[in-house]
């Protein structure tokens, strides 16, 4: 029998065979030849992946909460005028990073599995006086699903510099960053990207990096410095040797794999493969009598799903037969709510195989519960619609 358990979590997720055995391979010098063209791939694959043309990508060693560090460090300074638009757990999170560097933040908050409406977004960006905007496109704690079209033409309208925390939605999610005018695009490798963890990922608009060019207070964490990174992603691009910190390198061998499958499958299919699993999951889970947090379907994310556990259910003890069953998920992650609900990741490499056998061991843990419902009620409604 496998031993082996099914990882449905938000990331890190389940990685395809081929990039695993990267990680198996002899490590080489960062600085030879194979690397360099390995790198230099990355970045250009990245740009396709982002579908930002005109990008700056960085790859960094570290994790998603970097990304958010590079994009903070580098183009705050301090008393920059900051709008944080929090969906939950994470866009909290960047606030507080924000404020490290000396920014002052007004954070606009939505209702729990709700998000800001654009109108209130913009009643605040007409005072003029905020240099960027940070929102987060899914909140992991939350599974919202924030549109960063809208929001991306709003800063433009009003001159503001625009951050998308993409951890849970870069290569799951639909983004162009390019057309749709973001300014920053940060992810981590672990989740969509589909590459174990410990790289932080991040695509900069030319705006962006002449707004970093052009700031008068140095940046206030070294690691992190632009100034330090920027000759090293233009080296490797340009597929010359380059050193400032020693690269993961077969972390980096393992990206350009990643994002090799992920553009030989396409965006657009990637973006409608998540959609139909994602839309799946969540008509198994409504069959089965059980609610989103998120309030309706345009607003729920395709890379996660998070529902609240039915009424009188022991929370732990759903968790452990979903365990049992074979299947691994998280539990809840929002403050108050957080004993309330559980979250199933579905992104990066998931196929259909993976999600029912999902939805079958949340129904084996919901039997093991004594939880009244027709067995095999979820498993249908996914396959009915799968297969519609
Ligand atoms: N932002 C979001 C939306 C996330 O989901 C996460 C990780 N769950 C982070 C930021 C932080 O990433 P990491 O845990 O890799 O530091």
């Amino acid at each position: 029998m496998k031993g082996r358990k099914l990882l449905m979590i938000p990331g890190p997720i389940e990685f395809e065979p081929e990039v695993l055995q990267i990680l198996g391979s002899p490590t080489t010098s960062h600085v030879a030849p194979d690397f360099i063209e390995s790198f230099g791939k990355s970045l250009e694959m990245m740009k396709e992946v982002w579908l930002c043309p005109s990008g700056q990508p960085f790859i960094i060693a570290g994790s998603g909460t970097l990304a958010m560090d590079l994009a903070g460090a580098n183009l705050i300074e301090p008393g920059d005028n900051v709008l944080v638009i929090s969906t939950g757990y994470f866009g909290e999170r960047y606030a507080e990073l924000l404020k490290r560097y000396g920014a002052s933040v007004k954070i606009l908050r939505s209702e729990i599995g709700d998000i800001v409406p654009i109108d209130k977004i913009e009643d605040v960006l007409k005072s003029g006086k905020f240099k960027i905007l940070t929102f987060t496109h899914v909140d992991t704690s939350t599974a919202v699903l924030v549109d960063p079209k809208p929001i991306g033409e709003l800063c433009q309208k009003y001159n503001v510099l625009s951050i998308l925390d993409g951890v849970c939605s870069v290569a799951g999610e639909e983004i162009r960053q390019e057309e749709w005018g973001i300014d920053v695009a940060l992810t981590a490798s672990q989740k969509a990207i589909g590459v174990p963890p410990g790289l932080a990922l991040l695509v900069a608009s030319e705006k962006a990096m002449n707004t970093w060019k052009n700031r008068k207070a140095p940046v206030g964490n070294y690691y992190a410095d632009w100034g330090n990174w920027l000759p090293i992603m233009t080296s490797y691009a340009e597929r010359k040797p380059s050193y400032f910190g020693t690269p993961a390198v077969n972390l980096v061998h393992a990206l350009e794999k990643s994002l090799d499958l992920i553009l030989k499958e396409g965006m657009e299919n990637r973006f409608n493969r998540h959609h139909k699993i994602a839309s799946a999951f969540r008509l198994a889970i409504k069959s089965l009598g059980m609610n989103m947090i998120a309030k309706n379907d345009t607003i729920s994310a395709n890379t996660l799903s998070a529902p609240y556990y039915p009424e009188g259910l022991n929370g732990s003890e759903f968790l452990s037969g979903v365990t049992n069953s074979g299947v691994i998920i998280a539990g809840g992650l929002l403050g108050d709510i957080k004993s309330k609900y559980f979250r199933v990741g579905h992104m990066g490499s998931v196929n259909q195989g993976d999600i029912l056998t999902t939805i079958g061991a949340l129904e084996s843990a919901l039997m093991a519960a004594d939880y009244q419902f027709e067995i095999g009620t979820g498993i249908k409604t996914a396959l009915a619609y799968l297969n519609s």
